[in-house]
């Protein structure tokens, strides 16, 4: 079995197994990178959540 980075394809090595199936995992640069990644995109999320949010209460406002 071999293990390939799903990010850059990497080999990252081969692990024993009787099929020869390529099973996927992620080197340590790219687990970095898709972890800042991840934060910036929950940050991302959470701003635009709190400006949707903020577009819905003045919507009400104008409705009460
Ligand atoms: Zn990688």
């Amino acid at each position: 079995m071999t293990r390939v980075c799903a990010w850059c394809n990497k080999i990252l090595g081969e692990k024993d197994g009787t099929d020869s199936r390529i099973t996927h995992g992620i080197c340590p640069a790219c687990s970095e990178a898709a972890f800042e990644e991840i934060e910036n995109f929950v940050v991302e999320d959470f701003i635009q959540r709190r400006s949707y949010e903020a577009k819905i209460n003045k919507a009400e406002s104008r409705i009460c």
